[in-house]
């Protein structure tokens, strides 16, 4: 079926089309398709390119009340929380050698939130900053990184260039024991692990891995020693160097248009094509700016939310690319809620969502030919499915670059991604391509198991371990609280309510879990705080209860982290399926009322 030809869609056909694309990607290994970059790939991770020198320093022994992992949003919202809460006592350790986690590692050329600043970044009002274009670049999401942590003081609180690498209970002292790749041993009262869901580097495991004799990164570490220039471009040292680039998500849309101006030849090696939509940057209106009132982040953070989630709503705020459908088929279903609505209606406005996705979709393939004139190209860019199977991408430039001499999709589909690896380079569809340098763009420990998720030791009350304990699946109360595991909380993204503004989700359990902090010291010095078995069983059968509300979307997706790569059912424990079903706004509500009963239900405060 040729996609201009469409006048009616054929909805029969887009869907049996949809399937086959899906099929022919869904790998019998699933998440094991991919490796953690340990042992002998660690060079992956343990080299920061973006450090001046590694600061020697002795190790330390001391204890600290709270101790907070991560130093990119979520830890500097816990700390601002904690802060609020009075409650200065803090350290926060990263691997990283400053604030801003995602945003401090994700240097690569062209890196860019991709939705929008104005929602997405935190603590605006708080600072005073507003971003100065719709959807900010890395370099000023890492200025206002810095910018609050200057703030609030949190630079002398922090040890930088240090990697947790096991938790331990200590039930006589009440303390956890934190032991890092420093050789500290830090007694903390509290431990919040703030780590994100995207920290985690995660490598393809394709045969012949290791024989690859030429250079090779990650984009989660951009090697700009290798590549010359910086975030905006001038990759000059890639003049005379062939590349291959593996991987076409979110990340790689952004930096390939750089690689492509830049390189003597670049290779994208793609499985699946991105959904790529008009991005349409713009700078902030300053009259926008004088007009803003106090409240107006909350608001604007809000709407998005409910916008995107298919709610009821007035207006539409940030008016995007991601609200888009949601303006042509307002109120299209309520998750949580279909028992109480009419049925007919839910499923009526479900067919029109899925017209209008299909409407798009189609929109989003016919602007690849006007891009890419060489037909088997501009074919193998067309993406068949839903557009919020994966991150929908917004670029200007991705496409274009198709278009240069310099460079080569190879479509690897059909072999379900790259073959295997030779000494000089890669080797698909039968042919090896000999390349200079590979950069892995491949994503993040998302959707993998835990133990390579979090990348530490976790172990509680008599030792247990948490991995072991979360082995038939993730265990929680509120998302944030483990039963056996005292102090010790978790500011995520699963078993909470979830949002496409992962900001908003931090933002909101930073909040409730340094409340949390706060009652616990007023219970006494040595209170110690945990959720109990019931309050956590109870919790886990809400989110078991609402797991398969997704279901049908999730089967029809072209496999990635969204849906585990196409085995959602096999467990509970992906990070689309293990949530609050009702979304952030219900679950907020849930915490609210949680907090009116005045009894900490579900959790227990020893003294
Ligand atoms: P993804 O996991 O989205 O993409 C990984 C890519 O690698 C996919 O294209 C995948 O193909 C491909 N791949 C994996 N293994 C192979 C193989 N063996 N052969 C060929 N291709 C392979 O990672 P990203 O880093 O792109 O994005 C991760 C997330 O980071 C995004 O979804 C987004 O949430 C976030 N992000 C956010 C930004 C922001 O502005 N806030 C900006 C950039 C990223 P396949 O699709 O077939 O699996």
């Amino acid at each position: 079926m040729s996609d201009n030809q469409v006048k009616t869609l054929d909805v029969k056909a887009l869907r049996e089309k949809y399937n086959q694309e899906r099929d022919k990607r869904i790998r019998p290994d699933g998440e094991a398709q991919y490796m953690a970059p340990v042992g002998s790939h660690d060079r992956y991770i343990t080299h920061d390119p973006f450090a001046d020198s590694i600061k020697e320093r002795a190790p330390l022994n001391d204890e600290v009340e709270v101790l907070v992992l991560g130093g990119g949003w979520t830890g500097l919202l816990a700390s601002v929380r904690l802060a609020g809460q009075g409650i200065d006592d803090i350290r926060i350790i990263d691997d990283g050698s400053d604030f801003g986690g995602t945003w401090y590692w994700n240097r690569y050329p062209g890196a860019q939130c991709d939705i929008e600043s104005y929602v997405y970044i935190p603590l605006l009002e708080e600072t005073g900053y507003v971003p100065k274009e719709k959807y900010s670049y890395a370099p000023e999401m890492q200025e206002h990184a810095r910018r609050i942590a200057t703030q609030y003081g949190l630079y002398e609180k922090t040890v930088f260039q240090t990697r947790v690498e096991r938790i331990d209970w200590d039930a006589e002292a009440k303390r956890w024991i934190v032991s890092t790749n420093r050789g500290d041993k830090i007694k903390a009262r509290f431990f919040i692990c703030c780590i994100g869901p995207f920290s985690r580097l995660r490598l393809p495991d394709i045969p012949g891995f290791d024989d690859f004799q030429g250079h090779s990164f990650h984009t989660g570490r951009w090697d700009y020693g290798y590549t010359g220039g910086d975030h905006g471009g001038n990759l000059t040292k890639l003049a005379d160097k062939k590349v291959a680039i593996i991987g076409t998500g979110a990340t790689a849309v952004q930096a390939i248009p750089h690689v492509g101006n830049w390189a003597k030849h670049l290779y994208v090696f793609q499985r699946t094509p991105s959904s790529i939509d008009v991005r349409g940057n713009k700078p902030t209106d300053p009259e926008w700016v004088k007009s803003l009132k106090p409240g107006w982040k909350k608001e604007r953070s809000d709407n998005f939310d409910t916008v995107v989630r298919g709610e009821p709503f007035d207006v539409d705020l940030v008016s995007d690319g991601w609200t888009e459908i949601f303006r042509k088929v307002p109120i299209v279903h309520v998750i949580g809620a279909v028992e109480q609505a009419d049925k007919d209606a839910v499923a009526e406005r479900k067919a029109r969502l899925e017209y209008a996705d299909f409407e798009k979709m189609s929109q989003i393939r016919a602007r690849v030919d006007q891009f890419v004139k060489d037909p088997e190209t501009a074919e193998a860019l067309k993406p068949w499915y839903a557009q919020f199977c994966k991150r929908p991408c917004f670029n200007d430039d991705y496409l274009p670059t198709f278009a240069k001499p310099n460079v080569t999709l190879v479509d690897v589909s059909a072999s379900r991604g790259v073959e295997r690896m030779t000494k000089n380079g890669i080797v698909a569809n039968g042919k090896e391509y000999e390349v200079d340098c590979i950069i892995y763009a491949t994503g993040f420990e998302v959707s993998g198991t835990f133990r390579r998720k979090y990348g530490f030791e976790i172990y509680g009350k008599d030792g247990l371990d948490l991995f072991d304990y979360w082995g038939t699946g993730m265990r929680t109360f509120h998302g944030h609280s483990i039963h056996n595991f005292p102090n010790f909380f978790i500011a995520g993204w699963t078993q909470v309510g979830a949002s496409w503004n992962f900001c908003n989700v931090a933002a909101a359990i930073t909040e409730h879990v340094a409340q949390i902090v706060a009652e616990t010291r007023k219970a006494g010095p040595e209170a110690v705080i945990e959720a109990t078995g019931e309050g956590e069983q109870e919790w886990v059968d809400i989110i078991r209860s609402s797991a398969g509300f997704n279901d049908e979307f999730l089967e029809s997706c072209t496999p990635g982290y969204y849906n585990n790569e196409g085995k959602f059912r096999e467990t509970v424990a992906t990070f689309p399926y293990d949530q609050y079903a009702p979304g952030l706004k219900a679950f907020q509500v849930v915490l609210g009322d949680w907090w009116s009963t005045g009894k900490m239900e579900g959790m227990s405060i020893t003294k």
